[in-house]
């Protein structure tokens, strides 16, 4: 082989090599591709500062920090749920400012007659229910992903009633998260007990501005989030601006 020759193999082996890296990185990437329908998506701490400065009703609440006494059964940051899988890396619970102001007024509210609420799941980043589809692909019970879900908006939340001395939960059709037709509003409960506390419920939700979702009794909406945008921001981001 003369020396012009080596020259020409050399540069095919680097074009190769080079076609094959590149090949690769494209194929890692379109698997972890966090927003594959490309929706309009905060995705960095620093979009969503920039939200809260030109409104600040953008802004995430601590739930928890915010009204006294509630409860938090954070299901997704633990094994115990639909996924069978630790989805979120802390048990907390984030709603828009005005969504837990209502919230905190519902809990004074429920607290006269020794009841308080407990919360399965707040604000939920976007990654979050891309996997959600992932594992259950039935938009009933799982948001689509190419449209987001409410929960990604900071603006749902999945809750029930609590006795506020035991901590117990007062009977309802369905555990948290059963997607059976059982956890419709269409759905009558022999029980007449079960009813009237599915019906206590959603009385209190929408005397204080949110909206039941018919397939399942624990998921409410927030009425007024006009403008509020689907975010990807995790848990630990949130917490790391609270320290700052
Ligand atoms: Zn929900």
């Amino acid at each position: 082989m003369n020396a012009k020759n080596l020259k020409i193999a050399v540069q095919r082996v680097v074009l190769i090599a080079t076609l094959a890296v590149s090949l690769f990185f494209t194929a890692c990437n379109s698997e972890k591709d966090p927003n594959p329908y490309g929706l309009d998506l905060i995705t960095t701490t620093e979009e969503y500062l920039t939200s809260i400065e030109a409104d600040s009703a953008n802004f995430l609440i601590d739930l928890e920090d915010h009204i006294p006494g509630i409860l938090l059964d954070i299901r997704y940051a633990g094994t115990d749920n639909f996924t069978e899988t630790k989805i979120y890396s802390a048990p907390k619970a984030y709603l828009r400012k005005e969504a837990a102001d209502s919230l905190l007024k519902l809990q004074e509210e429920l607290k006269k007659e020794g009841l308080g609420i407990k919360v399965f799941d707040a604000y939920r980043p976007y990654s979050a229910t891309l996997y959600f589809y992932e594992v259950y692909p039935d938009t009933t019970f799982v948001a689509a992903p190419w449209k987001g879900s409410i929960h990604n908006r900071g603006c749902a939340i999945d809750l029930t009633i609590v006795n506020l001395v035991t901590g117990e939960e007062l009977a309802m059709p369905t555990p948290f998260d059963e997607f059976s037709e059982r956890a419709s509003y269409d759905y009558i409960p022999e029980d007449s007990l079960i009813l009237a506390n599915r019906n206590k419920l959603l009385n209190v939700m929408e005397r204080f501005g949110f909206e039941k979702y018919d397939y399942e009794w624990w998921h409410y909406n927030f009425s007024n989030r006009k403008g509020m945008e689907l975010l990807n921001i995790s848990f630990e981001d949130l917490e790391k601006l609270k320290e700052e």
